[in-house]
């Protein structure tokens, strides 16, 4: 097979925008193909209340210095921010239909605390929950493959794992702490815990020292701006980047693989797979009911955002700081809030005065609820306390993430991967690093310097 390009990448979201960059760094022939007609994936731009927001990723982990690093290596023009607000809210219901609103505590990774006892935990989880996961139970094997929750529930005790360690893993990765090994989720506390033998020690040592809500940082302006950064970048390095071109199979032969669009074939030296999970599956010729058993494992079929502008002055004292995680269990149309003005300053400075812009992730198996500004009104004010009226809600624009929610991992996934990666077809992007740019973003650096031995652009993160 004669190629036309030593690589295309199925995919322009941030990991497939990332390969493209490093592989044009590199000095090699790219093309990335993106099925949308935009490049950014789930880093998204979207424009409500006249300025520009994010639909999809909003932030991102300091768990790694992904983002910081992909900015310095190549000079990216974008300011890294931090959130001003408060901590995030959990809100939960209590009896007699009341419902309470706490500040997430401080010093936690994925609700595991790095001391059980500290005020801001025990409001939460109860005196007797809190000392429970105090006495940590330890001297067991450590399983990388256990759950989450497993692992949790045996050392720190259920009412750490149903009142924070649970609803922070279905907020943060849409997965239920059950569905998923702490490995997959956190490299960095995995390591730490199996350093010290203990999940409070570790906690101790990773969580980030410092009000809640710096564990993760932002773009000024918006997340979307990165993976246009990141696309200009490639670009000008020679990276060629089309839209609305959808790859619809993928055959490896002897020298190359053919790429497959509605009315062309590509042939390439290799071949990057940076979609989601679904697409990536049928690309890598999985059968259709292996692809449907691997995107129906965790859960959530498609993640749905409802954001909308709302006025109000009651609002304007942030009551929720930068937004709130429904407990599970809590019987509200949304599992999560933001309050996009509270947490990020660029976009309170952009906004006329009073008025917001609120993002609610909506659950998935709700279809009646959130289906009218009457009905956004009403979740605000029972989320956040402040009463909103169906007036008060301005434009209101729903996002519909299908494949964005990654499957556990399973052998026949992981036997498909092996065999493609032996015919020059390789997956990078969440679904083979994890959810989350801190993830994704090592994982097609990773991939793309080992694919063409990139010299490094090293500096240090600015
Ligand atoms: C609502 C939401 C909020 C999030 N918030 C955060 C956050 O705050 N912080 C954080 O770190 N992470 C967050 N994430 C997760 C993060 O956005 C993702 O992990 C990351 O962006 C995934 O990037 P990716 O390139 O792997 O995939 P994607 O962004 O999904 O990109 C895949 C691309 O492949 C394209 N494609 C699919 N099939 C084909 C095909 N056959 N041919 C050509 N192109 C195809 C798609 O159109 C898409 O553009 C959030 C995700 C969502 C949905």
């Amino acid at each position: 097979m004669r190629s036309d390009v030593d690589l295309v990448v199925v995919g322009g979201g941030i990991a497939g925008l990332v390969v493209a960059l490093e592989a044009a760094t590199a000095g090699a022939g790219v093309v990335v193909l993106e099925s949308d007609d935009r490049v950014g994936g789930m880093l998204r731009r979207g424009r409500l209340a006249g300025i520009d927001i994010d639909l999809g990723a909003e932030s991102f982990a300091k768990r790694t210095d992904a983002v910081p690093r992909l900015i310095a290596d190549f000079d990216l023009p974008l300011e890294i921010v931090t959130p001003r607000s408060g901590p995030a809210h959990l809100v939960s219901p209590r009896a007699g239909g009341r419902w309470s609103r706490l500040p997430l505590p401080r010093r936690t990774v994925i609700g595991i605390p790095a001391d059980p006892l500290a005020a801001d935990v025990v409001a939460i989880i109860g005196e007797r929950a809190a000392q429970r996961a105090a006495a940590e139970v330890g001297g067991t094997p450590l399983d990388p493959t256990a759950s989450l929750a497993d692992v949790v529930e045996e050392r720190l005790g259920a009412g750490l794992l149903d009142g924070l360690v649970d609803p922070l893993c279905r907020s943060i990765y849409s997965q239920p702490a059950a569905a998923v090994p702490l490995p997959r989720l956190h490299p960095k506390m995995w390591t730490a815990f199996e350093r010290t033998g203990s999940l409070l020690a570790a906690a101790a040592e990773v969580a980030p020292d410092a009000p809640g809500g710096t564990a993760v940082g932002g773009i000024a302006g918006g997340m979307w701006r990165l993976a246009e950064a990141v696309a200009a970048q490639a670009r000008s390095r020679g990276a060629d980047i089309r839209t609305s071109r959808t790859v619809r199979a993928l055959s490896a032969g002897a020298g190359g693989v053919a790429v497959e669009l509605d009315d062309a074939t590509l042939r390439s030296r290799g071949v990057v797979v940076a979609t989601g999970p679904r697409a990536a599956a049928q690309l890598l010729g999985m059968t259709p009911a292996a692809i449907d058993d691997a995107a129906s494992a965790p859960i959530q079929p498609a993640v749905r955002l409802l954001t909308a502008a709302v006025t109000s002055v009651g609002l304007s004292a942030e009551p929720v700081g930068s937004g709130v995680i429904v407990a599970p269990g809590a019987r509200t149309a949304a599992k999560a809030m933001t309050h996009i003005d509270a947490k990020w300053a660029w976009a309170r400075a952009a906004l006329a005065a009073d008025t917001h812009v609120v993002r609610l992730s909506a659950r998935a198996d709700d279809t009646a609820g959130l289906d009218s500004a009457a009905a956004v009104a009403r979740e605000i004010t029972q989320l956040t306390g402040v009463r909103i009226d169906r007036g008060d809600i301005g434009e209101i624009i729903t996002t519909r993430w299908r494949d964005a929610v990654v499957p556990a991992e399973s052998d026949d996934w992981t036997r498909a991967v092996m065999d493609a990666a032996v015919r020059g077809i390789h997956v990078t992007g969440a679904v083979a690093a994890g959810t989350g740019l801190a993830s994704v973003i090592p994982h097609a650096r990773a991939l793309a310097q080992q694919l063409f031995s990139v010299p490094a652009v090293r500096k240090e993160p600015r």
